[in-house]
């Protein structure tokens, strides 16, 4: 029962700390490599719940023609939630960055999270003839593809993750990894950005409202050839306009926005703006506090002006349109093109303190299916990279804006009764003109939230009734504090 609490990785340590100011020719290289499971059988829900249970008379057919119901569980949203077909494929993206002394991989897959343990097993699987001196593998946090945390699989006191899949997963990120090492080419990078288009694409649902709504793209392209190698888009905001009662597979808007600036923006048949080719690797950033496409949220059709409110693929698909034009608008007119540049990063390894009970619970009872390094610590980490005058920072969860772009708030009712303590914001730290963040990187430690912000007891914040959602899915009051130190560490270590 207390397997989970063991060590899955004992010793282990990503520590490193390289600095390369110099000019540098930059190769680059791209992959997307699928990771969609199979889905053969099928559900029905005899009372509507949205969860499969026979006793509600919920029937199954079994497509593996043994007599097995073997559901690919999606996470997101209500437990016990089989799919029941395929929408788009999942993927692990694969952008690769070389100055000659390092390789940097940005690893980017459709999944919930994809916690530590895991990113460690990928990491020791990567062939050393890859090269490859540190890999990022971050998740797009869809809340509409398969159970990679095991949170959402069966009951809550079982853990119902499905292993095989797990493996599979694993051995086509490294294959991932593999292909955009071939692929790699003398390149430029191209950094643009688009800092309010998309503001009105998120809703906050808690306050105080502060968004990570700023698009930000590296466009990639092959010096020589002039031809577009790829690209990567940053945004923040869940991959849960679906919302919670679709049953297919799906990687939910970052499908959309990758199929646009790869291939186009077409109204129906109709070739709107054409896309720039490659492979689009969508990361996320600050999607904590709450950054969503809410149902309450309308979304309108570029082309057609219809207005969505409804969660369905309609909807997911004209918001993937709009973040697509605004992304293929802001690309044709980039801020700054490198050509030459060293990649700087700086890596810890940190023991997390477990203060949530719940958190607790579910790695004593192997829901969470990670192991921890101490008493009650789960191991994480945090990245800062500087490859000219572009900056990124990796958030091993959940982020709350506040945190990465100010000003964070000390309502009345907060619990620690205490002033903003995780200051100045973590983008006002960050060197150069281009700061990305990718959230849900190398690990899913749930919300980080402003200790300020903190309001699990009465009085509550803000004139609630009640405690706001966030805190139960957090490791506890004092994460955002640790993670905030450490990045201001070692900021200072990577230097202007
Ligand atoms: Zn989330």
């Amino acid at each position: 029962m207390f397997v989970n609490m063991r060590d899955r990785h004992p010793g282990y340590s990503a520590d490193l700390k390289i600095i390369n100011n110099s000019a540098s020719a930059l190769t680059v290289g791209f992959a997307a490599v699928t990771i969609t499971p199979e889905v053969p059988d099928r559900w029905v829900d005899a009372n509507n719940d949205n969860e499969y249970n026979p006793k509600d008379g919920d029937t199954f057919t079994d497509g593996n023609g043994n007599g097995v119901f073997d559901p690919v569980w999606i996470a997101g949203f209500s437990n016990r939630k089989p799919a029941n077909g395929v929408h788009d494929d999942t993927w692990a993206r694969t952008m690769i960055v070389d100055d000659g002394k390092s390789r940097l991989a940005i690893v980017s897959i459709d999944a919930i999270g994809f916690m530590n343990d895991d990113v460690v097993d990928v990491r020791n699987l990567i062939p050393e003839e890859a090269g490859i001196t540190y890999a990022i593998i971050s998740s797009t946090h869809t809340h509409e593809g398969p159970d990679m945390i095991g949170m959402w699989s069966g009951t809550p006191v079982m853990d119902g993750l499905n292993k095989e899949y797990m493996k599979y997963v694993k051995t086509r990120i490294v294959q991932s990894v593999e292909a955009a090492v071939k692929n790699m080419r003398p390149a430029r990078l191209e950094i643009s950005q688009d800092l309010t288009g998309a503001i009105p694409l998120v809703k906050d649902t808690r306050k105080p409202e502060v968004f990570d709504s700023g698009m930000r793209m590296i466009k990639t392209v092959d010096k020589k050839s002039g031809e577009v190698l790829g690209s990567l888009i940053a945004w923040a905001d869940h991959p849960e306009t679906l919302w919670s009662q679709n049953l297919l597979v799906s990687s939910d808007f970052p499908h959309f926005v990758r199929e646009g600036v790869e291939k186009g923006v077409f109204n129906g048949d109709s070739l709107m703006k054409p896309g720039i080719g490659g492979v689009c690797v969508y990361v996320n950033g600050a999607v904590g506090g709450l950054m969503t496409t809410h149902p309450s949220l309308p979304v309108k059709d570029p082309f057609t002006g219809v207005e969505y409110n409804e969660p369905t693929f309609e909807k997911t698909a004209a918001q993937g349109k709009q973040l697509s034009l605004l992304a293929l608008n802001a690309m044709e007119n980039p801020s700054e093109i490198v050509e030459s540049a060293g990649i700087s990063m700086v890596v810890r390894t940190l023991p997390m303190k477990i203060d949530n009970i719940m958190f607790k619970l579910g790695a004593a009872l192997g829901v969470m299916n990670r192991g921890t390094v101490g008493w009650m610590k789960m191991r994480s980490e945090l990245a800062v990279i500087k490859i000219g005058p572009l900056s990124m920072v990796t958030i091993p969860g959940e982020i709350y804006p506040e945190l990465a772009n100010g000003p964070i708030d000390a309502p009345e009712g907060n619990d620690f009764g205490i002033q903003a303590l995780e200051i100045p914001p973590i983008r006002e730290m960050m060197p150069g003109k281009y700061k990305f963040i990718v959230g849900l990187a190398n690990d899913e430690i749930g919300y980080i939230i402003p200790k300020s912000q903190w309001d699990e007891k009465a009085p509550y914040t803000y004139g609630r009734d009640n405690s706001p959602y966030g805190e139960e899915n957090s490791l506890g009051p004092n994460t955002a504090e640790v993670i905030h130190s450490n990045l201001k560490e070692m900021l200072g270590e990577l230097g202007e």
